[in-house]
């Protein structure tokens, strides 16, 4: 499955404003938008370039696509099922992120960022209402339970990203058991419980053009 390869600080700094696509470290002082919230490249510092409408919507959907890790198509394609969606499109579009599998597994707290979540998925180490499921794009819906496998719960770093998760608090859409390493979808989440910083008004107009 494709995705972006390169260094994630750079997105933060060409977005102006943090993303936390690394986990801990966008909370310490080493973050990048900490020590130089410049855009990057040889000019990023002296750019100045006026935004237009067009522009901003662009930015809005870099964003988000940012935030979940995804390439152009299947954001296309998710924002295509958003629409054809009963109520508003752009809250959506966001809840249809939030519940990718790879998008809970985060926010339960199993990885620190998105992309160690997904990796968590495509080794295997992450079962759906008991089954191995190794697809970062499967949709949970209410009531499904999202589980690290037994045999998984001794890696390090997803004992540590408990720890650390449960210090920023689990959203009340999403129920977590710390002793079974487990968390149940209770409902999807309504636009007030996704914590993204995102004008998501301005993705709909830039695909309405
Ligand atoms: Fe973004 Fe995190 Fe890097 Fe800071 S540390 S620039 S929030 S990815």
């Amino acid at each position: 499955m494709a995705r972006y390869r390169g260094p994630v600080c750079r997105l933060c700094r060409r977005e102006g404003m943090k993303l936390f696509l690394k986990g801990e470290r966008c909370y310490k002082e080493k973050c990048a938008i900490e020590r130089r919230n410049v855009p990057p490249g040889q000019h990023g510092a002296g750019r100045r370039r006026k935004v237009r409408a067009y522009g901003l919507q662009l930015r809005e959907k870099q964003k988000v696509r940012r935030v979940y890790g995804l390439l152009e198509g299947p954001f296309r394609r998710t924002f295509g099922e958003a629409s054809r969606r009963r109520g508003v499109t752009g809250e959506n579009l966001l809840q249809l992120l939030e519940l990718r599998l790879d998008s809970v597994v985060c926010t339960l707290g199993f990885a620190v960022s998105r992309s160690q979540a997904r990796q968590l998925v495509r080794h295997g180490h992450i079962q759906v209402d008991g089954r191995r499921v190794d697809i970062p794009s499967f949709r949970l819906k209410p009531g499904m339970v999202v589980s690290v496998k037994e045999a998984s719960r001794k890696i390090k770093h997803v004992g540590e990203s408990m720890e650390f998760a449960q210090g920023r608090g689990i959203p009340s859409w999403l129920e977590l058991d710390v002793a079974n390493s487990a968390g149940t979808v209770v409902e999807a989440p309504t636009r007030d419980e996704i914590r993204v910083p995102i004008q998501e008004q301005l993705i709909v107009e830039l695909y309405s053009r």
